[in-house]
């Protein structure tokens, strides 16, 4: 098991997140003191560029179009009077509306390729601001209605879902494949059709489908019927939106995309792949989560992003608050005042700790070469 009191940084591989953990040289004694946050260099990659700096919603999106999500009481009785008018099954999905007052604004939560952004935010404004240019001529029949984000799980992609909600300044549905499932037991067609009729509703809106290959597994001869039904609606409803003004935009993310139907894939012909992060990725993703911590000296996030090869963002969130509950676990009280420090500050043996604990949860290596395949096929 690596221990960060010894290891130290290993040049920069392309194919990091594929080494083991603790295969770096001996500590080097001359090694500047590895103190608190570092901040990542800056790249002349765009797509390396730190979170929080991207850009400005954008200033030619009419104002009628957006939420003000500061203007709370505008907000809540517009959803009363949108609920006041919800058939029972519209009802059961308004809990799906993203509340984004909790969502840090401009993704500074999330370290990501600026690229990524760029791309979701274009396809999605260029939907849902201007329905219009997609009511006549070529684009009429040619308007992109969907997007798929596809990768391993726990690399962020429904935090990007959630801060281009917060972001964009549109509603955002979330509805899970598992919630259709569970909540929607027997009716499952009935869900589907209130879905896309609470999200025009809800218009300008995404409809955003997570964990998406539940409802749009491939049709296969073996299915259950009610399966094949579900998808069946989906897509008869999703071609049903037409090009109207108030059609949603469909978001959909999936850790399985080579298993989704090629109906849908042609559906939402733009893919977004999210991957493993990088080395540089991790140690962004570890300031992040950090950043309301106080470190020790003997703390260094580039080592410990070196460390730390095929960890997700998520893996690294477990990381992290499992270094933090280890240190409050030993914290003892002042032997005069009595009292516990008022703030905790991490260090080295936390997270030595927390890496005996958190392993890297990597697919099995045949989904991976089934993820890899999609992805040459997408053109990534
Ligand atoms: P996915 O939808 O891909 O399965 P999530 O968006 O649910 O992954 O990520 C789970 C958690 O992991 C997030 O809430 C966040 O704390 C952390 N996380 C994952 N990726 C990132 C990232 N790129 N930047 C910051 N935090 C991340």
């Amino acid at each position: 098991m690596p221990d960060i009191n010894r290891l130290q940084p290993v040049p920069e591989s392309t194919d990091d997140t594929k080494r083991p953990p603790g295969d770096g040289p001996d500590p080097d004694p001359m090694m500047p003191d590895t103190n608190r946050l570092q901040p990542v260099p800056e790249s002349t990659d765009d797509t390396k560029r730190p979170p929080g700096d991207g850009p400005d919603p954008d200033p030619t999106m009419p104002d009628t179009k957006r939420w003000k999500w500061d203007d709370r009481e505008r907000y809540e009785s517009k959803l009363k009077s949108i609920e006041a008018g919800c058939n029972q099954y519209e009802q059961k999905l308004m809990g799906g509306i993203v509340n984004t007052t909790n969502i840090s604004p401009n993704y500074s939560d999330i370290h990501i390729n600026r690229t990524v952004i760029d791309q979701l935010e274009r396809v999605t404004a260029l939907a849902l601001n201007r329905p219009d240019a997609f009511q006549y001529g070529v684009l009429r029949r040619n308007k992109v209605t969907g997007a798929l984000l596809y990768g391993p799980p726990g690399t962020g992609k429904t935090l990007l879902a959630r801060g281009l909600a917060k972001q964009s300044g549109f509603l955002m549905l979330e509805v899970t494949g598992a919630d259709i499932f569970q909540k929607c037991w027997g009716e499952p067609e009935k869900y589907i059709k209130a879905a896309f009729t609470l999200a025009r509703k809800l218009s300008p809106c995404i409809l955003f489908i997570d964990e998406a290959d539940g409802i749009f597994g491939a049709r296969k001869s073996g299915d259950r019927k009610h399966q094949r039904g579900m998808l069946n609606q989906f897509l008869l409803e999703w071609d049903g939106m037409g090009s109207s003004m108030d059609s949603p935009f469909l978001l959909l993310s999936t850790n399985r995309p080579f298993d989704l139907d090629p109906a849908v894939l042609r559906r939402a012909p733009v893919h977004i792949h999210i991957d493993i992060p990088t080395v540089h990725q991790r140690q962004g993703i570890l300031q992040l989560l950090l950043k309301h911590e106080d470190l020790g000296p003997d703390i260094n996030l580039p080592i410990l992003a070196r460390l730390t090869p095929s960890y997700t963002g998520s893996d690294l969130k477990n990381l992290c608050v499992t270094a933090a509950l280890a240190c409050v676990e030993t914290e003892v009280p002042d032997p005069v005042t009595g009292e516990y420090p008022s703030r905790r500050t991490l260090q080295r043996r936390h997270f030595n700790f927390a890496l005996k604990s958190v392993r890297a949860t990597t697919l099995n290596p045949k989904q991976l070469s089934q993820l890899d395949a999609f992805h040459r096929r997408a053109g990534g």
